[in-house]
């Protein structure tokens, strides 16, 4: 690959696993997941990312939690770095960035370091098979270091977000949309998160798992108390920590599989330090995708039409507010008194659900007797190991 920067696998990958019972005080997980960011950060530019899926109460589960925003920021400073906080939330409006960072508390908790990097993108040249070029955000180019701020959830899409897919809101506002519609299977989209990744990996990943989110993430899934915040400057191998917790089978989720091919990261657990203690979630529950699928991946593919996972908008709590038209790069979503899919050109992205602030987009299955008897497998199996 044309890209620079690759991991050192002269150092061996660590992940720390932090208890951390509640939002209530943070201080002490987040000052030893800092102590991974060495050296003298004064007059450091540094771009702290949460994800801001959308505009969304703390108490939803659904964007980084302020708490531990409001602590990264403090101690940073304290440390003299100067910092921004920002993210790309959604998938198509520019203007969507503030509104979201407000509704998530994210821009109270920033302490007047909120910046929205939507408003400062830059195209750069892109190398990936989908594009050749992307607009990113300039602070993401200038920062001297990127804390990287994902939250433990689930996806319908890439079977989990963590570390590495928090990246790929470097892009800028109609940029994902424009890479959904590009790369809209499951193995593409994998492949065009990695690249987005490859731009700049963060230089210190810092997850969120004191709430997560299982099932039908990243907005529509159940919140799952764990008590964890995992920690590296190897997002990669964070994440394939990630799967081993929840029970998924880290060698057949793409991005995972084209980070460790193009050599971005650990992802072979047994050469991954791990500080802490490593253990299985219950019956965690993934969302059923091919990856997950227990038929096989060649079987499922031809299933797939009958069986796909569809959104499908719940009138009762549908506003007809349009930022699921939005969202949509298919061009799938009318609005009449309440949202509308074409589910001919939908191409089962999942950004209306992402972009949905009401929950009023649900994933479901044509076929829902399967999809539960494939998430009951699912959860099985993980009880089982
Ligand atoms: S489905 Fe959600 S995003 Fe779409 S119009 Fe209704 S409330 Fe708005
Ligand atoms: S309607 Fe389909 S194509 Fe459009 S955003 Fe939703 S899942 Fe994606």
């Amino acid at each position: 690959m044309p890209y620079a920067i690759s991991y050192n696998f002269e150092m061996p990958a660590r992940v720390l696993i932090i208890d951390a019972p509640s939002y209530q005080d943070v201080s002490g997980p987040i000052s030893r997941a800092l102590q991974e960011l060495p050296g003298d950060l004064r007059a450091k530019k540094v771009l702290v990312k949460p994800n801001i899926l959308g505009a969304h109460a703390p108490e939803k589960g659904v964007d980084t939690h302020p708490a531990i925003v409001r602590e990264v920021v403090k101690q940073l400073q304290a440390r003299g770095a100067e910092v921004w906080v920002g993210d790309n939330s959604g998938i198509g409006g520019y203007g969507a960035n503030e509104r979201s960072a407000k509704a998530s508390g994210i821009l109270e908790a920033s302490g007047g370091c909120y910046r929205n990097i939507a408003l400062n993108g830059k195209e750069i040249n892109f190398k990936s098979r989908f594009s050749d070029k992307l607009v990113v955000s300039r602070e993401v180019l200038e920062a001297d270091l990127i804390v990287s701020l994902p939250r433990f959830k689930t996806h319908s899409l890439t079977v989990l977000t963590g570390a590495v897919k928090n990246t790929f809101g470097y892009a800028v506002g109609g940029e994902k949309s424009r890479l959904h519609l590009r790369a809209a299977n499951f193995a593409d989209f994998g492949e065009a998160v990695v690249d987005v990744f490859q731009i700049r990996p963060p230089d210190l990943t810092i997850l969120d798992g004191i709430i997560a989110m299982e099932g039908y993430g990243p907005n529509n899934g159940t919140l799952r108390k764990v008590g964890k915040i995992l920690v590296s400057s190897d997002a990669v191998a964070l994440d394939r920590v990630m799967a081993e917790m929840v029970g998924a089978p880290a060698e057949k989720i793409p991005f995972l599989k084209v980070a460790g091919a193009r050599k971005l990261g650990e992802t072979d657990l047994k050469r991954i330090e791990i500080e802490g203690k490593l253990e299985r979630i219950p019956g965690f529950k993934l969302p059923l995708s091919p990856v997950m699928a227990p038929i096989g991946q060649m079987f499922y593919r031809f299933l797939y039409p009958f069986i796909r996972v569809r959104p499908q908008v719940n009138g009762g709590l549908c506003t007809a507010c349009g930022d699921c038209k939005k969202a949509c790069p298919a061009g799938a979503i009318t609005i009449d008194k309440t949202a509308r899919i074409d589910l001919d050109k939908c191409i089962a992205c999942y950004c209306c659900n992402e972009a949905c602030t009401y929950q009023a987009i649900q994933i479901k299955s044509r076929v829902r007797n399967f999809l539960g008897f494939g998430q009951k497998m699912i959860s099985s199996r993980n009880k089982k190991a």
